[in-house]
């Protein structure tokens, strides 16, 4: 009887770096099979056991900035000295196909999408504390000190952001936070805003014409 629009969800998740935005949205897709996580380009080197087209594709700086030349990006910015980018063809291909598609981008980004894209949705995670922020950066042990205290000073600025986006999510423990996006995003399926149009199936237009025929059924609730 209600058409639900067919496009996938566009989601941006964003948070300060080390508060655990690939680990809970790797705990996401683990129990969201309609869901797509977008993978960027980026100027930065790879990490140890990083994959080229899984976690990033890696370009060298000159190959990213022809990129933005040719249009490619959906969004882009520079963060920590190095560029990142959301691939622009791929994004509408999926939300085209009933895909929800997850980007894990940086503010900047995020605040760009949310101009273009208005029915985005927007979510915000947290770490339960600075001092947490903090034991995570480290124990990642993927950046030298000073990039580290880098991270870190950025994270106060970013943390007053948080009134831009829609949700936030403590990332105290990765399942709870988790399960609580997998619930944003079940509740986001079920808004009105998503209805295209009521109509009625052929069987239940019939039905329809038999209910508006039937004198006792129209006699009885003209009673009421
Ligand atoms: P981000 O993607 O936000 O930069 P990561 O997902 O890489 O952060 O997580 C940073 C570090 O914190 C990783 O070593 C990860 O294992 C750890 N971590 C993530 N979530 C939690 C959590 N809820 N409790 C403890 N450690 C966590
Ligand atoms: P990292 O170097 O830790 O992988 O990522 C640094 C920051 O860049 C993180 O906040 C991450 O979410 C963000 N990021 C990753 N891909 C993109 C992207 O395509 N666009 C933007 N704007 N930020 C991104």
């Amino acid at each position: 009887m209600k058409k639900i629009k067919n496009e996938g969800q566009l989601i941006v998740i964003s948070g300060p770096s080390g508060c655990g935005k690939d680990t809970v949205v790797k705990e996401v897709l683990k129990n969201n099979k309609s869901a797509w996580l977008s993978v960027s380009c980026t100027s930065r080197k790879p990490r140890v056991g990083e994959v080229n087209g899984i976690d990033y594709y890696f370009l060298s700086k000159k190959e990213f900035e022809q990129k933005i030349e040719n249009d490619e990006f959906l969004e882009y910015a520079m963060y920590a000295d190095n560029y990142y980018g959301t691939p622009k063809n791929i994004i509408k291909e999926k939300l085209d196909n009933g895909i929800d598609v997850i980007l894990v981008i940086e503010i900047q980004g995020a605040l760009k999408i949310k101009e273009k894209l208005k029915e985005t949705v927007f979510i915000f995670i947290l770490p339960p504390s600075m001092y947490e922020l903090k034991k995570r950066l480290e124990g990642r042990n993927t950046e030298t000190k000073d990039k580290i205290i880098k991270r870190f000073k950025t994270a106060y600025k970013e943390l007053n952001e948080v009134t831009k986006y829609n949700y936030v999510v403590i990332n105290d423990t990765v399942e709870v936070a988790a399960n609580k996006v997998n619930n944003i995003l079940i509740a986001e399926k079920c808004r009105v805003d998503r209805i295209e149009e009521t109509y009625l199936h052929s069987l239940e237009e019939e039905i329809h014409e038999i209910l508006l025929e039937d004198k006792v059924f129209i006699n009885k609730n003209l009673d009421i």
